[in-house]
């Protein structure tokens, strides 16, 4: 046996693979691919055919792969500090400078303390146990009950899979938890109504999250969960002025608002926080991702003035803290964000990120708003979609959702580009590297348009 078919098959055995189908890989239906290298925009797998990595591995890789000053500050860390825990006051200098650059330099003013995990997951699981920790210091038992948006993504762990607003998160898994609530999902393409405008449209979110909130009672209601641009859910830009009404709302009952930064942080949408992009004020803010580009795992949890004062003056009643993880402020992962850090402030990449994104999406839409095939074109910065639908006059989408969108990422596949199907409908999704350059652009662009147009033209 060739030493990929050998590897292959240990995976098919030995490797349980997170949203895959278990069978399938397990059977070999489904074809695995093993990744062997990459670097800047560019990955090969073990089988040596490149690819342009059009969604930076899942739209975390901002700096771009392979960047040798990572791996040198990672073992320089290594040598120096492997690992010392931040228990009991117990401290390392990169996650100190960390927190200082976080709250000084990214993240909106108001913010005062950095909280650190591994993944997305846990920070907005930390969110959640400091909230409930805010409302009994404030004597406040019965203001528990978390809001997120239908079609959301906060995680996938037990409370934060609960938070995520797609039933495929919840279905098998008896979720969601009691006490967790979803409100509309920001979709003008898709639920605006005929003849409806978009401030008439968000009027109606509007509304549905104020008859939310009146029917629960305010008074049971912690907090608010929302992407600055809805991720996973289908790569939703909110419409114009969706964010200061919702706020205004959440203001008027007393509710915290947790800015859910995991994927718009660190430059995404071409701004060095979503927050900042969509002028939000939030009160806790949760990040991973584009913090270490993937480099190592690392989350943080960005405490806000308002919640840090009851966090200290509940400890003058009840002492330590008891939430932690062992790996929180890992010195090595810390090293690791700070030089990512450093690359994307010398090299200019939010700015970058803001003139090729503009690029992007002006492309996308001249190559695609036309297209029989896609219904709608959008995105900010480098983030962007492209939803294909069966009938676009009709915006009437396909009767079995996600297929049509996989063919194309199918066929951009066999094309070398990577990009990424969102199954709820049929969207195709892009989130390069914040390195990428126009001529880049350009190509994946072209690649896309042959891969949709082959898609179009089997059902033809
Ligand atoms: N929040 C958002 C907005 C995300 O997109 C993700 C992951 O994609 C998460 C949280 C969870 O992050 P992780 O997969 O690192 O747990």
């Amino acid at each position: 046996m060739n030493p990929l078919d050998a590897l292959l098959q240990a995976d098919r055995r030995h490797l349980m693979h997170p949203g895959t189908h278990a069978h399938d890989h397990a059977s070999g239906e489904l074809t695995g691919r093993v990744m062997r290298r990459a670097a800047g925009i560019r990955i090969e797998d073990h089988a040596g055919r490149t690819y342009i990595d059009g969604f930076a591995g899942l739209y975390c890789v901002n700096i771009g792969y392979g960047r040798e000053e990572m791996a040198e500050a990672i073992a320089a860390q290594t040598r120096e500090l492997s690992f010392y825990h931040t228990y009991a006051g117990f401290s390392n200098g990169p996650a100190v400078e960390l927190s200082r650059r976080l709250i000084e330099d990214w993240s909106p003013p108001g913010m005062r303390k950095v909280y650190y995990g591994m993944s997305g997951s846990d920070a907005n699981d930390t969110q959640i146990k400091l909230i409930r920790y805010y409302q009994n210091v404030l004597g406040r038992p019965r203001k528990k009950k978390l809001i997120a948006r239908q079609r959301s993504y906060h995680g996938s762990g037990v409370a934060t899979g609960s938070l995520t607003g797609q039933p495929k998160f919840h279905a098998a898994f008896d979720l969601p938890l009691p006490q967790i609530l979803h409100t509309a999902c920001p979709d003008f393409y898709r639920d605006g109504r005929d003849g409806e405008s978009e401030a008439g449209f968000v009027a109606r979110c509007v509304a549905e999250l104020e008859q939310l909130i009146d029917r629960e009672g305010a008074d049971t209601i912690a907090a608010f969960f929302g992407e600055p641009v809805m991720g996973s859910g289908g790569l939703l830009p909110p419409p114009a002025g969706y964010w200061p009404a919702i706020q205004a709302v959440l203001r008027r009952h007393d509710i915290l608002f947790v800015a859910d930064e995991v994927v718009c942080g660190f430059g995404r949408l071409g701004s060095r926080t979503g927050c900042a992009h969509y002028g939000i004020a939030p009160d806790l803010i949760s990040v991973a991702k584009g913090l270490t580009s993937g480099y190592l795992p690392l989350s943080g949890v960005i405490v806000g003035e308002r919640v840090w004062d009851v966090i200290a003056r509940g400890s003058r009643e009840q002492g330590a803290m008891s939430h932690g993880w062992t790996y929180s402020g890992h010195p090595v992962c810390a090293a690791a964000a700070l030089t990512n850090l450093d690359i994307i402030e010398r090299e200019q990449l939010v700015g970058n990120a803001a003139t090729v994104g503009t690029y992007l999406q002006a492309q996308l839409h001249a190559a695609f708003d036309d297209h029989p095939l896609v219904g709608n074109v959008r995105g900010v910065g480098l983030l962007a979609a492209l939803e294909l639908m069966a009938d676009k006059g009709a915006r009437q989408g396909f009767a079995a959702p996600g297929k049509v969108s996989a063919r194309v990422a199918q066929a951009a596949l066999r094309h070398g580009l990577i990009l990424r199907s969102l199954g709820m409908h049929d969207i195709v999704g892009f989130a390069p590297p914040l390195i990428v350059s126009k001529a880049d652009v350009d190509e994946i662009v072209a690649i896309t348009h042959r891969a949709v147009d082959e898609v179009a033209g089997d059902r033809d």
